[in-house]
């Protein structure tokens, strides 16, 4: 059915996660016949991450349960997935990758999908004690889960989505956590401070122990390298049985950059996911993209960016271009609380808070900018954050009263 035909239309992607598998279903979609060849580093076919620090941690998913696509699709559609394997340069001068054992695959197009690794904690002794850890992969959960058992000791380094998931998980199978959060607030990059709020009474009603304006100064060391102890700042010391730092991604450009294309926290892409390089494109968390009305460039970690930068990049190459203009969403899952959020709050200039975050657990906090609403962070109410997504979509204004008042449904709003 597809075409081994020269290699001048085949289509390589480095990249087996979210974004690389994405784009090869949108391709076929979008109906390249041409030769594709998905290459991934993992050992895995492509899955899901978001489960890593929910479901699948908690052990109620299993690694098929995160399988993006069944691991049979990838050879109906006649898509050479290449798991294992590490791409280690880019000719684009030649227009070809080459493999960790030397082999050359040539492109018409190479779609760049390397996402990102997590930011290490540099602290002397860190990378080598066996009861630290950073979670990105299925490999990650395999090797912290058998010390996640009841009464042991877990010190979270970083207060951001990942952190705190994994404090909930935590919680649930009977660890005592605590987390630590060097800026005055959790989240305090992604939300307003009432969200922030929010999530610090809810960890603390669950018995997670959230130390905010908290710095790590040090480590203390068992004779066989593990972390004992985490030091912090005011010369407290908490004992651990496990770490897991939780401080941010760095996104994965070496290949772009080494290959000479343009790197600005970020590969540097156009609306259409088009490096400088008419033959090359990047999608997913290791692309700096155009921000449309917002202006400048932004770096999107999620399922939602990278799936619709992979159909993007995908139309383009079928010859049928159409702008990235999705407007970005994300959620979180804690204990029971679904987070949903919409838009781009950069730039807000007023929150107004539906509800309240001071007790219970549902309510919207929604971002305006000169009276516009621009995003929106919805807890526990689906059927708000529908409404919310047409109120950011249409960038409708509608007064802080209104949205205030929950006796009129956020769909009258529109
Ligand atoms: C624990 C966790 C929870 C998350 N929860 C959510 C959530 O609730 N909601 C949400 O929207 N998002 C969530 N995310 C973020 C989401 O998973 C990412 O945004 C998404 O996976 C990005 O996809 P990607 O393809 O860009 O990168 P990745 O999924 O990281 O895939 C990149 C792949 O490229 C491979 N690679 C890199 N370099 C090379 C090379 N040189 N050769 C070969 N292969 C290479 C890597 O090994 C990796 O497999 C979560 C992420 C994590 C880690």
């Amino acid at each position: 059915m597809y075409n081994e035909r020269t290699s001048t239309d085949r289509v390589v992607v480095v990249g087996a996660g979210q974004a690389g598998a994405d784009f090869v279903a949108a391709l076929r979609m979008a109906g390249h016949q041409g030769p594709v060849t998905l290459v991934g580093e993992e050992p895995e076919h492509p899955y899901a991450r978001p489960p890593l620090s929910k479901a699948y941690l908690s052990g109620k998913a299993t690694a098929e349960d995160l399988h993006l696509r069944p691991p049979a699709m990838y050879e109906q559609q006649g898509i050479d997935i290449r798991t294992g394997t590490r791409v280690t340069s880019v000719d684009r001068a030649a227009r070809h990758v080459v493999l960790a054992d030397g082999e050359r695959l040539p492109y018409g197009h190479l779609v760049l999908a390397t996402g990102g690794r997590p930011r290490r904690l540099p602290a002397p002794g860190l990378d080598e004690a066996p009861n630290v850890h950073y979670l990105r992969t299925l490999a990650d959960v395999a090797a912290m889960r058998p010390r996640f058992v009841p009464g042991a000791r877990l010190v979270v380094v970083g207060g951001g989505y990942v952190g705190l998931e994994v404090a909930a998980v935590a919680r649930g199978l009977g660890l005592t956590v605590t987390v630590l959060e060097a800026l005055p607030r959790v989240l305090a990059r992604v939300t307003a401070p009432q969200v922030s709020a929010f999530y610090q009474r809810v960890h603390a009603e669950e018995g997670v122990d959230i130390r905010v304006d908290t710095a790590v100064t040090g480590f203390a060391f068992a004779p066989d390298g593990a972390v004992t102890a985490v030091e912090l700042k005011n010369g407290e010391r908490l004992d651990a049985d496990v770490v897991l730092v939780g401080i941010g991604l760095v996104p994965d450009t070496e290949l772009a950059e080494r290959s000479g294309l343009a790197v600005d926290n970020g590969i540097v892409v156009d609306e259409y996911c088009r490096t400088a390089d008419p033959a090359v494109f990047a999608i997913g968390d290791c692309t700096s993209h155009p921000c449309g009305e917002h202006g400048g460039r932004r770096r999107l970690e999620s399922v939602p960016n990278a799936s619709e930068q992979a159909r993007t990049a995908a139309a383009a190459i079928a010859g049928h271009p159409a702008p990235y203009t999705a407007i970005p969403w994300f959620w979180s899952d804690q204990y029971d609380v679904k987070l949903q959020t919409v838009g781009l709050s950069t730039g807000h200039d007023e929150v107004v808070i539906r509800g309240t975050t001071e007790t219970g657990r549902s309510f919207a906090a929604f971002y305006l900018k000169d009276g516009q609403v621009r995003a929106a962070d919805v807890v526990c109410s689906p059927r708000d954050f529908a409404a919310a997504r047409k109120l950011v979509g249409a960038r409708a204004r509608v007064s802080a009263e209104a949205l205030r008042d929950l006796s009129v449904p956020l769909k009258q709003l529109l």
